[in-house]
């Protein structure tokens, strides 16, 4: 953590301008923000910096307008959703670099907030062009990246502009980053991985890099079936990938190698029919018929589940154990999920989780809060789940 600077570490910012990057790619509906989530995010950030005498320039992407303008791509209505967050005027500028943007930016009472256009309005900007980084530094003197879900990419306002700039995390992707080193980067021992989801191939990089990191490996969801199916077991008409069965077997070798645990459920719930209320059956997994499909995990195998992490310290999970969309096949996740929140509320868990399907079952679950730190950034979650470096982080550090 202690390899890149924070906040913290600026001093008083009076007369100073600085460039925000903050994730304000939110929902819109019926030309409404549908869910402020990212903007409360990145609300403590903005007030720091402004309790230290600032004027904040935020710069965000949003949607996809692929280098060029787009009226309906525009942040300009994101402005005043953020001014009711913070409860304050936000005013908006019409480009995130040029002529134009400085005379506005020159223009703005200190201490104010201002939201600036698109930075995928510019064809440089998914390019991380130097020299659109340049421009925009032309605006303020301190460049904060407040944007973990954005760090995955090697863009001009995630990367090369902190290579211009005097570079700081803000306080989201200072909590962010704390969460993930608390998981993976530096966790205290023994470590679970809780991976579910539709497929093995969709997340084969995870599972290759947990087997070498975590002590247990929980599979569950679709992909489990494409590892029952490897190890020989009759998975009926269940999702299951059966070209991958060389690969799950090389991958529950490497665990054997590292001494990671593999828990596969011995016991699961099948149904005929892929939808709400289907007739369903708890079986042994030896036991599924030929015309059924494995939904989800059993009650015995959670029992057990729940079991490992009493014994753990820290879990990481990515991916529900069922098709927890449809009832009853959200039991399994529900009550993992809840035997997770537990052991953090009591003290003995450390409990981070992310991945878009699993936020939303974890809301499902009711334990969002109790969770020690749940990411919603998708794919930059995903990434670091693989052991990848993101470049909006490894740009921050010095
Ligand atoms: P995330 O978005 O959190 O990374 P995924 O997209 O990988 O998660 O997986 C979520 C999906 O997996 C859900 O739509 C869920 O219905 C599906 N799923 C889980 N278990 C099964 C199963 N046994 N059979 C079919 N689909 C499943
Ligand atoms: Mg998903």
């Amino acid at each position: 953590m202690a390899s890149f600077r924070t906040i913290d570490d600026l001093g008083d910012l009076t007369g100073k301008k600085v460039l925000l990057r903050s994730d304000l790619n939110v929902p819109v509906q019926d030309g409404r923000v549908s869910d402020k989530t990212r903007l409360t995010a990145t609300a403590p950030t903005i007030k720091d910096l402004l309790a230290k005498g600032a004027t904040v320039l935020v710069l965000s992407h949003f949607d996809r307008p692929k280098g060029k303008r787009v009226p309906e791509m525009s942040l300009k209505p994101i402005a005043p959703a953020l001014g009711e967050v913070l409860g304050m005027d936000v005013a908006f500028v019409d480009d995130c670099v040029g002529a134009e943007a400085e005379a506005a930016v020159a223009a703005l009472p200190a201490g104010s907030v201002a939201v600036l256009e698109n930075t995928r309005f510019h064809a440089g900007e998914e390019k991380n062009d130097a020299e659109l980084a340049q421009g925009m530094a032309r605006l303020g003197d301190i460049f904060v990246n407040d944007a973990f879900s954005a760090a995955h990419r090697a863009h001009a306002s995630t990367e090369a502009l902190a290579r211009v700039l005097p570079a700081y995390a803000g306080r989201s992707m200072e909590k962010e980053l704390t969460a993930l080193e608390n998981g993976l980067g530096n966790p205290e021992r023994p470590v679970a991985a809780v991976v579910g989801g539709a497929k093995v191939s969709s997340k084969l990089d995870v599972l290759t890099n947990l087997v070498g990191k975590v002590d247990h490996l929980i599979i569950g969801g679709g992909m489990a079936n494409t590892f029952l199916a490897a190890r020989g077991v009759s998975v009926g008409k269940s999702l299951c990938e059966h070209d991958l069965a060389e690969t799950a077997l090389s991958i529950l070798a490497k665990a054997d190698e590292a001494g990671c645990t593999v828990h596969l459920p011995y016991d699961v719930v099948v149904a005929k029919e892929f939808k709400a209320n289907a007739e369903n059956r708890v079986v042994n997994v030896h036991e599924v018929g030929e015309d059924e499909m494995i939904l989800d995990v059993g009650p015995a195998a959670v029992e057990a589940l729940g079991d490992v992490l009493k014994v753990c310290k820290t879990v990481v999970w990515n991916g529900p154990l069922g098709a927890f969309e449809i009832a009853p096949f959200d039991r399994a996740t529900v009550a993992l999920a809840k035997t997770a929140a537990a052991l953090t509320q009591g003290g003995s868990l450390t409990s981070v989780a992310g991945g878009g399907d699993t936020v939303a079952a974890l809301n499902h679950a009711g334990v969002s809060q109790d969770f020690t730190f749940i990411s919603t950034a998708g794919g930059a979650f995903l990434e670091w789940m693989e052991g990848k470096a993101l470049p909006g982080v490894e740009a921050l550090k010095n």
